[in-house]
């Protein structure tokens, strides 16, 4: 009899011991992460039009490969984080000041900006170029002789832009965000500089979905991979500080690419 009850007592106690390792276990990295960083929430700042790197989509909600990569690196690292698709200058500034915690933009790694950020393992590997209208007689850098051309503030695309612009006699108009720049292409420019991927989805897009989405436009010229205006993307922290968010990204990275989750974002957006 006695035994049979401690025996029992130690089965419930083991039963006991069990649900406390399960309920710390698996579904507790987050809540044990908060807890010892003082329950934060990283506040996050993005582009608010970038496709497909950061898409807006109709209902005011953003997807793409940036939202989708920094979601699965949460949740391999356990952390919680906020969102805010504030457009692409203002995100490098709000992270500049001190203002948010982290920048995933498409942004690229570059030594003028190690100054200021530390910057991921790089993720992306990009590009830049010049499109105009696809029916229009642009076809070339020449073709933009005594013409203007519409860029996007802070940019390496803006950079490119500006230092070829003398050499091939175009004027400049810069603009906040992508959209409004491609909108501006065929009015008062007649062509617009930007990331090649992002470009090259967007007249992509155009073509599948019979102009209802993405741009009629047409790439005229692009740099070489070897280019100092090419670039590989990386997710930035103010320079010195945030070390442990940077060191969780770069681990929840290299996990996503050994699982082949990296891959699996990559191609949902870009086959
Ligand atoms: N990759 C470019 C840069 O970092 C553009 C980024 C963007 O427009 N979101 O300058």
């Amino acid at each position: 009899m006695k035994f049979k009850n401690i025996a029992a007592l130690f089965s419930s106690a083991l039963i006991a011991v069990a649900l406390v390792a399960c309920g710390g276990g698996a579904g507790s990295t987050n809540s044990q992460g908060d807890a010892n960083s003082g329950k934060k929430t990283y506040v996050i700042a993005s582009d608010n039009g970038f496709a497909p790197f950061e898409i807006a989509n109709a209902d005011g909600t953003y997807t793409g490969i940036d939202m989708d990569l920094m979601d699965a690196i949460a949740k391999d690292q356990g952390f919680s984080y906020e969102m805010q698709n504030v457009g692409f200058k203002m995100a490098v500034s709000s992270l500049e000041a001190g203002q948010v915690d982290g920048v995933i933009a498409g942004m690229s790694i570059t030594d003028e900006r190690r100054e200021m950020f530390d910057f991921s393992d790089p993720y992306y590997d990009s590009t830049v170029c010049c499109a105009a209208l696809a029916d229009s007689e642009i076809n070339s850098l020449e073709d933009l002789k005594g013409k203007n051309v519409a860029v996007k503030d802070g940019t390496m695309s803006q950079s490119w832009a500006e230092s070829i612009k003398d050499q091939y006699g175009f004027t400049t108009t810069t603009f906040k965000d992508s959209p409004k720049m491609y909108q501006e292409v065929g009015g008062n420019s007649v062509a617009c500089f930007e990331d090649t991927p992002v470009m090259a989805y967007s007249i992509k897009q155009y073509k599948a979905t019979d102009g209802k989405e993405g741009v009629n436009l047409k790439i005229i010229g692009e740099v070489s991979p070897d280019d100092q205006y090419a670039s590989q993307y990386g997710f930035a922290v103010k320079k010195g500080q945030n070390a442990e968010l940077l060191d969780k990204f770069n681990a929840g990275l290299a996990n996503l690419k050994k699982s082949g989750k990296y891959d699996e974002i990559v191609n949902k957006y870009l086959k």
